[in-house]
């Protein structure tokens, strides 16, 4: 296991800079503000960077959320950090700043597809979420509250609140020593798992009633289009939570959720709930993810995924 403090002392780190997947989900953001925090509280004269592409509003309560920089701000941090994800096409627009950094390191619990590509890796494929890999990496002597918050987010939101398949004995207990920092975690629940604003509320009743089962009922198939997001005022950011809906349905053993991203790309989501393994699809199609969750980006049309996609559940649900 790689030592974030190891390597900062090693390479006699100056500044730092931190990023996650495009489209950053409460796992990718709660890392890169976790690793933020701590390097922040325990390093205060090192210059520390968060950058994501988005910031969905339901993390807001985050410290560090207002740093968040979502353009490339033409810095040259000596040490870059990739978080969730595993490969290097899904950081962009900061591939400039990984390519400038004097050491770079990759902590990650995505099925990898491609060979290591930072001075440092640890890729824990087996963990639920990457702050529970993030964890490990870091002296949890020197938490404190915000970092510990961060972390726990990251926690409940890739576990699906400590219900999905991969959660295990350490998960629990990692959270269980994060809550004693204080911090309100009811209302993280609620606010970054359950909650729904009223527009998306809108666009999962749209998903609901467009959706189809498969397959003898162990396939649910939904989809949203240009026209319904319109209709519902909704943007892609809103939509991150409707295929865990559509995999509650009773008898569903693969759920599928398509929705336009932007300039005619669509997103598929794909989650399965006892033996599918999603990822092997979405891989093929050139995404990524685990076993139970995965997804992809397309500039298919919606029947073209849909038939492309009944191919491969005929074989993975017979
Ligand atoms: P979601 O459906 O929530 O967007 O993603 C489910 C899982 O698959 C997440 O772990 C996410 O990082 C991964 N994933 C989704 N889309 C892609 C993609 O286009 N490429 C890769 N490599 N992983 C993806
Ligand atoms: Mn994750």
């Amino acid at each position: 296991m790689i030592k974030i403090d190891n390597i900062i002392n090693e390479h006699n780190v100056k500044s730092v800079g931190i990023t996650g997947h495009i489209n950053p989900d409460g796992d990718c953001i709660g890392s890169v503000l976790a690793l933020y925090n701590y390097i922040s509280y325990n390093y205060p004269d090192i210059r520390v960077v968060p950058y994501l592409t988005g910031k969905p509003g339901e993390f807001s309560y985050l410290n560090g959320f207002d740093s968040i920089i979502t353009e490339d701000d033409g810095s040259s941090p000596d040490m870059f950090v990739v978080l969730d994800c595993s490969v290097k096409e899904r950081i962009k627009p900061f591939v400039r700043l990984f390519d400038g950094a004097s050491v770079t390191v990759n902590i990650d619990h995505h099925i990898p597809t491609g060979e290591p590509f930072a001075t440092y890796s640890h890729i824990d494929d087996t963990a639920p979420s990457v702050c529970e890999v993030l964890y490990g990496a870091l002296d949890n002597a020197k938490f404190n509250k915000e970092t510990a918050e961060c972390l726990y987010t990251g926690l409940v939101t890739d576990t699906g609140v400590f219900k999905y398949a991969a959660t295990r004995q350490k998960t629990m207990e990692i959270a269980g020593e994060l809550i004693n920092y204080g911090f309100d975690f009811s209302e993280i629940i609620d606010g970054v798992f359950y909650e729904r604003t009223f527009t998306q509320t809108k666009a999962l009743a749209k998903a609901i009633e467009n959706t189809q089962l498969l397959f003898n009922g162990s396939a649910a198939y939904s989809y949203v289009s240009v026209e319904d997001m319109e209709s519902a005022g909704v943007k892609a950011s809103d939509l991150g939570g409707i295929v865990e809906q559509l995999r509650l349905i009773k008898g569903v053993e693969v759920a599928v959720f398509i929705y336009p991203v932007q300039d005619g790309m669509n997103k598929v989501s794909m989650r399965s709930k006892k033996y599918a393994d999603v990822s092997k699809y979405a891989i093929s199609k050139g995404g990524g993810g685990h076993m139970r969750a995965a997804g992809f980006s397309t500039f298919d049309g919606i029947n073209k995924i849909k038939q492309d996609i009944e191919a491969y559940l005929e074989k993975e649900l017979s």
